[in-house]
C-alpha cells in the first residue's frame, strides 16, 4: 500500500459537493464584484517567490517546495497565489489594459509545514487581486468582497482585524524605532528574529515563538509612525468600511507573513478553528509589481484558505445544502427492460436530469436497496407490463407516494 503524502488530503466522492459549494460561492462573489478568473502554473521559477514573497519570510525560509528540474532550473511549487498572478500581469502587459484589472483565482498552494488541523502541506486558496488602483475605495471593496464571501457561507463569529503598515517612507522610521526597542532584547530572541533584526525588523512582530512574542508585545506600534498620506489613506479605508456597516477592530500587531505588503493589511479571524485562527487574510502590496520588474502600479488582494473554511463550517454547524442525488433510479427486471431503462436514462440525462440505472446485474430487490442508499429521490421498476403499457409507477422515496406516469411524460413529471 502506498499512502498519501503527509499533510495532504483526498477529497472523497461523498465530500466533494462541499468543496463545490464553497467554490461556487467564491465564483459568484467574484462575479458580482466583477473580478475575472485567472489561472497560473502550479510551479514557477524559485526566483519569483524569493523576490515576490520575500527572503525574510517563514514561507521562503522554511516552507517552500523547491526542486531542480531536469534542465537544472530551480523551480518552486507555489506557496501562495499572489506572486504568480503578479508575474502574469507583468508578463502579459496587463498594465496597458483599462485599470483596475480585477482578478480572482482558486488554486492549490504548497508549504512545507508541520501538519495539524487547518494546516496542511497542500492546501487550497480562493483569492482576489486588484491591480492599478491606490484608492481606499479599492481597499474597502476588496475587504467587503471577502466579508460577503464569508457571509454567504453563513459563517458567524468571524472578526475582521485591520491595520496599516505604511509605505517604505514611514516604515523606515518605524524600523529604526523597532531596532532601538529590540536591540537590548536580542539575546533572548530566536535565531530567525536576529536575522530579521538585520534584514527586516517588522517581520519580528510576526514571530510565533513564545519567548519572542512576550518581547514583541511591548514594541512600538506602526500606527504611531504612519506618514500623513498613509494615515489619511487608512482613515479613509476605515470610514468607507464603517459606512458599509462593516465592523472591524484595528489590531496594530498584524503585519502579515509576506514581505510585499504596504498600507492596509487585514485578517478575518475565527475562534472556532483552534490555533489556526485566520480564515482569510490580505492587504495592499503597492511595491510588488515594481519589485518584480513591472510597472510602478499599486495593488491589493486577499486569500482565503478553503480547508479552514470547511473546518470552520463543520465546527460551527454552518448550513450547507444537501448533496445532489439522482432524481430517479430506473430498475429493470429483465434484459429487455434493462435496455429500456438505459434508453430512458439516456433521454433524461440528455435533458439535464440526473438518472441512475443498475450497473451490477442486481435483482430488483437489491436495486431498490441500492437506490435507497444512494438517495435516489424517485424509483421506477420496469418490467414487461410497463413496457407494454408504456407507463411506469414512479415512487417518491421520501413518503412512498406512487403515481402512474407515461414513459414519454417522465421528464415533465420529474422536472
Ligand atoms: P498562518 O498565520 O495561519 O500561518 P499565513 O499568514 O501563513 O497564515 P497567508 O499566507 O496569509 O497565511 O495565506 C492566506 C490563508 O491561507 C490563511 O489565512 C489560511 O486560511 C490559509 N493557509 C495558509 N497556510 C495554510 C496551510 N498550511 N494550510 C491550510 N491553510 C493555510
Ligand atoms: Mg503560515
Amino acid at each position: 500500500m502506498i499512502n498519501i503524502p503527509k499533510g495532504t488530503k483526498d477529497v472523497l466522492p461523498s465530500q466533494s459537493y462541499k468543496w463545490q459549494y464553497i467554490e461556487d460561492a467564491a465564483r459568484d462573489v467574484a462575479r458580482v464584484f466583477n473580478f475575472k478568473e485567472v489561472r497560473t502554473p502550479v510551479f514557477e521559477h524559485t526566483e519569483l517567490f524569493l523576490r515576490g514573497v520575500g527572503e525574510t519570510t517563514d514561507v521562503v525560509n522554511k516552507e517552500m517546495y523547491t526542486f531542480e528540474d531536469k534542465g537544472g532550473r530551480s523551480m518552486t511549487l507555489k506557496p501562495e497565489g499572489t506572486a504568480g498572478v503578479a508575474r502574469m500581469f507583468i508578463e502579459n502587459g496587463l498594465a496597458n489594459s483599462p485599470l483596475p484589472v480585477k482578478t480572482y483565482y482558486i488554486t492549490p498552494a504548497f508549504r512545507y509545514e508541520r501538519p495539524q488541523a487547518g494546516r496542511l502541506r497542500e492546501f487550497h486558496q480562493f483569492g482576489f487581486e486588484a491591480f492599478g488602483s491606490a484608492s481606499p475605495e479599492t481597499d474597502a471593496e476588496v475587504i467587503f468582497a471577502a466579508s460577503s464571501f464569508l457571509d454567504r457561507l453563513g459563517l458567524k463569529g468571524v472578526k475582521l482585524e485591520l491595520n496599516s503598515i505604511g509605505c517604505p517612507i514611514c516604515r523606515n522610521e518605524y524600523n529604526t524605532a523597532l531596532k532601538k526597542y529590540f536591540e537590548p532584547h536580542l539575546k533572548d530572541m530566536c535565531e530567525t528574529c536576529r536575522v530579521r533584526f538585520e534584514k527586516n525588523p517588522l517581520r519580528m512582530l510576526d514571530c510565533k515563538e513564545e519567548g519572542c512574542k512576550k518581547i514583541t508585545a511591548g514594541a512600538p506600534k506602526i500606527l504611531d509612525y504612519l506618514c500623513e498620506d498613509c494615515n489619511n489613506h487608512f482613515e479613509s479605508v476605515k470610514s468607507l468600511l464603517s459606512a458599509q456597516g462593516l465592523e472591524f477592530i484595528v489590531n496594530p500587531r498584524i503585519v502579515r507573513g509576506l514581505d510585499y505588503y504596504t498600507r492596509t493589511v487585514f485578517e478575518f479571524i475565527s475562534g472556532d478553528i483552534g490555533s489556526q485562527s485566520a480564515v482569510c487574510a490580505g492587504g495592499r502590496y503597492d511595491n510588488l509589481l515594481k519589485e518584480l520588474g513591472g510597472a510602478d502600479l499599486p495593488a491589493i488582494g486577499f486569500a482565503a484558505g478553503i480547508e479552514r473554511l470547511l473546518l470552520l463550517m463543520e465546527n460551527t454547524s454552518a448550513k450547507m445544502p444537501d448533496e445532489q442525488t439522482p432524481v430517479i433510479y430506473l430498475a429493470g427486471m429483465d434484459a429487455r427492460s434493462r435496455a429500456e431503462c438505459f434508453k430512458i436514462a439516456t433521454y433524461l440525462r440528455g435533458k439535464g436530469l440526473c438518472a441512475e440505472i443498475d450497473h451490477m446485474s442486481r435483482s430488483v430487490k437489491a436495486q431498490m436497496k441500492y437506490a435507497d442508499k444512494i438517495g435516489a429521490r424517485n424509483v421506477a421498476v420496469i418490467g414487461e407490463t410497463e413496457l407494454e403499457l408504456g407507463e411506469v409507477n414512479v415512487k417518491r422515496m421520501s413518503d412512498g407516494f406512487t403515481e402512474k406516469v407515461k414513459i414519454q411524460d417522465l421528464y415533465t413529471y420529474l422536472k
